[in-house]
């Protein structure tokens, strides 16, 4: 049997082979004794255990005889959670240029680091990027890996993930974390499965637990109605995406200075190649940038009706944004949705008009610096969050504001 994070004691196992569906990883399976050099038996056949075994202990407590116990082994690389140090940050670049999350987890990470009293890096993959290492060090980084080739030119999720993967089992981070941007989301899991390690996807939190020096990873659950804190304890490194606007950057410090570790790596063949690179719809907002943002709901009512809340989003300089029931409506394109499935978006003045408050919708929005909340129900819930709260018909106060704004 191969080295695994589960022991089976060959005395107390019974062969019956119940554990063998409670895993959820097909990692158990039933073999006859006599291919093992087995002390003697009553019993015929013996549950073996397979290197997809995680350790995640779901088989354990199915076995009426006590013969299943997780223990601690040898990682790959031979090495323990001990073994692991420092906080990680993905510096996610397109075309040469930093992605504004990389500066929000760099924030992040250096308090992440700070109380694990260890190092802050950043891992920058990419063609022709060399130079941009050296800005992340002003955001708390103490060290950037830097593997720059020119199969790193366009992204892959082949080649992203071999590498990353390729880093973390050679330096052994503690903490890895990155964007949850179509980039992140795209090869970062694939990255915790090679390491054998877990994901925390779409964290909204990320602190230390004082007491046992691990990461707490918060993030919505069941439908957004309450939010949940994961751990990783006994596998490395913990990994979490979070997306971007979630987390408040620091001022950078041009002072700091660090190591920069330029990384050799030959970057082999890959299942896919990028034939041309499309830039995103001209027309489609980014809300996640935007300062100001005015966001509509169900309570305008038809689709015709959202030219009042374009009009004060003009008048301001800012975006126009949605509640889901209003993109759901097909009142506006998804892109404008803010909230748990759509944008999450922290600019410094959002202005809800006719939308209620639900939790996934103040998901996305509620740590807007100032939020002014347009509702006619003195009791909607977005009031819990309103800077400034207007009770009236929206279709009164918007208007009324953006003519004000215009004189
Ligand atoms: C898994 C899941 C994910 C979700 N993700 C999102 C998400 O990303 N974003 C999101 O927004 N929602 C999301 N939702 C939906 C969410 O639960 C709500 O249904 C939705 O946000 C409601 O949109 P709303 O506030 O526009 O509509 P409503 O809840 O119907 O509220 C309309 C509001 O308009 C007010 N109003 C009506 N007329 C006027 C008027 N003339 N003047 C002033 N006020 C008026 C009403 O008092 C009411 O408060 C999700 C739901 C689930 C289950």
């Amino acid at each position: 049997m191969k080295d695994v994070p589960l022991k089976i004691d060959a005395e107390k196992c019974t062969g019956c082979g119940v554990c063998i569906k409670a895993c959820p990883f097909g990692a158990l399976s039933l073999e006859p004794r006599e291919k093992f050099d087995l002390p003697e038996s009553r019993f015929k056949r013996i549950v073996v255990v397979n290197d997809a075994c995680t350790g995640c202990g779901a088989c354990v407590p199915t076995c009426k005889f006590d013969a299943l116990e997780v223990i601690e082994v040898e990682r790959v690389g031979g090495s323990r959670v001990e073994d692991y140090r420092g906080v990680w940050v993905f510096a996610e670049q397109r075309d040469g240029e930093i992605q504004d999350v990389v500066y929000e987890l760099l924030s992040k990470g250096r308090e992440l680091a700070d109380k694990l009293g260890q190092e802050l890096a950043a891992v920058l993959l990419g063609s022709g990027i060399k130079e941009s290492a050296a800005a992340l060090f002003a955001w708390g980084a103490d060290k950037v890996y830097v593997v720059d080739a020119p199969g790193l030119k366009e992204y892959n999720t082949d080649t992203y993930t071999d590498v990353f993967a390729h880093l973390v089992e050679k330096y052994r981070p503690e903490i890895v974390i990155a964007g949850a941007t179509s980039i992140g989301r795209a090869f970062i899991p694939r990255v915790a499965v090679r390491v054998k390690t877990g994901l925390t996807a779409d964290c909204t939190g990320l602190e230390i637990d004082d007491e046992k020096k691990i990461l707490l990873q918060t993030r919505p659950a069941f439908g957004g109605n309450i939010m949940a804190t994961i751990t990783c304890p006994d596998h490395r490194p913990q990994m979490a995406t979070v997306r971007h606007k979630v987390l408040k950057k620091v001022t950078p410090d041009p002072s700091r200075s660090g190591q920069i570790v330029e990384e050799k790596m030959e970057v082999g063949d890959v299942r896919t190649r990028v034939v041309e690179v499309l830039h995103e719809m001209q027309n489609q907002v980014n809300l996640a940038e935007a300062d100001i943002i005015v966001s509509g709901g169900r309570g305008l009512g038809k689709p015709e009706n959202f030219k009042i809340i374009e009009e004060l989003a003009r008048e301001l300089g800012g975006a126009v944004g949605a509640s889901r029931a209003a993109v759901d409506a097909g009142w506006i394109p998804a892109y404008h949705q803010v909230g748990q499935t759509g944008k999450t978006v922290c600019p410094k003045l959002y202005i809800a008009c006719g939308i209620s408050g639900a939790i996934q919708h103040l998901a996305g929005m509620s740590s807007s610096d100032t939020i002014v909340a347009i509702n006619k129900d003195p009791d909607a819930p977005i009031f819990s969050v309103a800077d400034y709260a207007i009770v009236g018909d929206l279709f009164e106060v918007v208007p009324a504001i953006t003519k004000m704004l215009r004189e």
